[in-house]
């Protein structure tokens, strides 16, 4: 199973950037684009192979399907939790900012309580679709 909870800010960091490039990406070119060391982003690679969330192959590093699933998840918690703040006043910058900081530690059962509770919105009040029956459906039945 994919998870939240499990994930670190800086994991969360690698895996956007591994993500956004035309992967796979070299490790000298993610050393460049996180501003971080060769050796340690060496380092924290392999840590995010261990877990399964990135293969590296001569060509370079990229997301496997569960690295690509968990950042899925997040930006769905990112997306519903925003939709919530907004609904109890916040603004939309504001939502935005607060859902950042728990948005890799919302647990899916609350998520789905939120999502349900909101009669499943659609979209994010940045526009942006909320896919979360699907993508927590998969997440739940992932094994690694
Ligand atoms: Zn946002």
């Amino acid at each position: 199973m994919v998870d939240l909870g499990e994930v670190t800010v800086k994991e969360l960091e690698y895996l956007r950037a591994i993500n956004g490039e035309g992967s796979p990406i070299s490790i000298t070119s993610l050393s460049r684009k996180l501003g971080r060391s060769a050796s340690s982003v060496y380092e924290e690679i392999n840590h995010l192979a261990s877990k399964g969330f990135v293969t590296k192959n001569p060509d370079g590093v990229c997301l496997t399907s569960d690295g690509k699933l968990l950042l899925e998840l997040v930006d769905n918690s990112h997306r519903i939790i925003e939709t919530w703040l907004v609904s109890l006043g916040f603004s939309v910058e504001e939502a935005c900012r607060l859902a950042s900081k728990m948005e890799t530690t919302m647990p899916i059962e609350v998520l789905r309580k939120l999502y349900e509770n909101m009669g499943k919105p659609s979209s994010c009040p940045h526009g942006k679709p909320i896919t979360f029956e699907d993508t927590a459906l998969r997440a739940v039945n992932t094994h690694n």
